[in-house]
């Protein structure tokens, strides 16, 4: 009988490739592995109604509680892979486990960036990835707290949102001269500059942060700006590729395991979602995305592979981010626009920006304007790529 195909990474990637192996008609031994100790469960309500309390664990979940039986898959929860062994072709794990694999899926996800300043390891002090990172935080959070945020990206962002709407005191401490400014153009970052000074977040741009004080316990945030008191400090400066397990078995990896067009990383070894890299042929560069629809994607188009096809993986990338009463959401990559077109008036909370490079369209920003995003996501689709 054929080993299992087997998954590491037990996340929105990892679920979503056992899933489509299944319904694509897969029948063999089928083996989903994650070390955290919950179900496949959906990461964006985490900095949001879920940090709030508004939700609760079992509403994250990407499936039912009865998922791994109707799937027939062996789901292992809280174990850890720590190796692969390619020329057996098995993996072990944490507790022990070796097992063979016909084929192996990496879905191992990222992790927060750790930043190596002095007070890092003080209590109090916070990263958002996991349903455990938010338990953390929220046991922080009982009455009124004043926590600074080191990342004015889109994690930080909306954990500054939700933490005002909660009540506390937020204070965001971004290094570049402006939010978001990896990601969106300056008008984006204006817009969302005056919304979270309007809802009294603080906002230090062009920050440089030297320390995290505090004797046991952190009580600030050393700046070039200043000190800023803290009694909570969230870390929020970007994610790194889990990908020691891959190169560690000799798996090119660059900030992302590489793949090639069928999500493949190595003979009968793939990868999806956070943790890969792959050369799009519509931006003409190598990129790693972290969002839903590329570990949705990723995985059906890794699964589909597995199973003999041989479609080319390259989507209209796609993203969305809530803060407050504000949806924006984000068609393209916006790297390399010479010109923004703005579609409505910022002023009145809901307006699209085009960004194009010359007379091709890359992104679309859009502002509380679904259609807008829509019509975007089928433009950017009609773009013949590149050659
Ligand atoms: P993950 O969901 O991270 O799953 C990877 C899993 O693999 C994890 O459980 C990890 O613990 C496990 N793992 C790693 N190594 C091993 C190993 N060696 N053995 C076993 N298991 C292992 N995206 C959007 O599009 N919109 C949003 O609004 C949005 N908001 C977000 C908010 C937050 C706070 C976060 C953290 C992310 C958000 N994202 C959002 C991004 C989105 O959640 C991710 O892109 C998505 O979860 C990626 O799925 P993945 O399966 O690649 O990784």
């Amino acid at each position: 009988m054929a080993e299992p195909i087997v998954i590491v990474g037990a996340g929105q990637a990892g679920a979503k490739a056992a899933e489509t192996l299944r319904r694509s008609g897969y029948a063999g031994d089928l083996v989903l592995i994650g070390d955290e100790p919950h179900e496949p469960y959906q990461r964006p309500p985490l900095s949001k109604k879920f940090l709030s309390g508004a939700i609760d664990a079992a509403q994250l979940w990407l499936y039912g509680p009865t998922f791994a039986d109707e799937l027939g898959l062996d789901f292992i929860k809280n174990d850890r892979v720590t190796s692969i062994d390619r020329a057996a072709k098995r993996i072990a794990s944490k507790s022990g486990r070796s097992l063979p694999y016909s084929q192996l899926l990496l879905a191992t996800g990222t992790r927060p960036r750790v930043l190596p300043l002095p007070g890092a390891d003080l209590k109090g002090v916070h990263v958002l990835r996991s349903i455990a990172d938010v338990e953390a935080m929220q046991a922080g959070l009982k009455s009124p707290r004043r926590i600074a945020i080191i990342g004015g990206g889109y994690i930080g962002l909306e954990t500054a949102a939700m933490l005002r709407q909660m009540g506390h005191e937020a204070t965001v401490i971004e290094a570049q001269q402006r939010l978001l400014q990896r990601v969106a153009g300056p008008e984006i970052s204006e817009f969302f500059r005056a919304l979270h000074t309007r809802n009294g977040v603080g906002i230090h741009l062009s920050a440089a942060v030297k320390a995290i004080t505090g004797a046991d316990h952190v009580d600030g945030v050393e700046t070039s700006a200043g000190c800023i008191p803290a009694d909570m400090v969230l870390v929020a400066a970007g994610s790194i590729a889990n990908d020691e397990l891959a190169r560690a078995a000799g798996l090119e990896s660059a900030d992302g395991i590489v793949v090639d067009g069928q999500c493949r990383a190595a003979e009968d070894i793939y990868a999806a979602g956070d943790c890969t890299r792959f050369f799009s042929q519509r931006y003409g560069r190598s990129i790693r995305l972290e969002s839903v629809q590329n570990a949705t994607d990723q995985a059906r188009a890794a699964a589909a592979a597995m199973l003999g096809a041989t479609e080319i993986y390259d989507p209209v990338p796609w993203f969305w981010s809530d803060q407050y009463d504000i949806k924006l959401q984000i068609a393209g990559l916006n790297q390399g626009y010479d010109r923004i077109e703005t579609t409505g008036d910022p002023g009145s909370g809901s307006f699209s920006l085009a960004y194009f490079q010359g007379d091709r369209l890359l992104c679309v920003d859009a502002v509380n304007s679904p259609r807008a995003h829509m019509t975007a996501r089928r433009q950017l689709a009609g773009v013949t790529p590149r050659a």
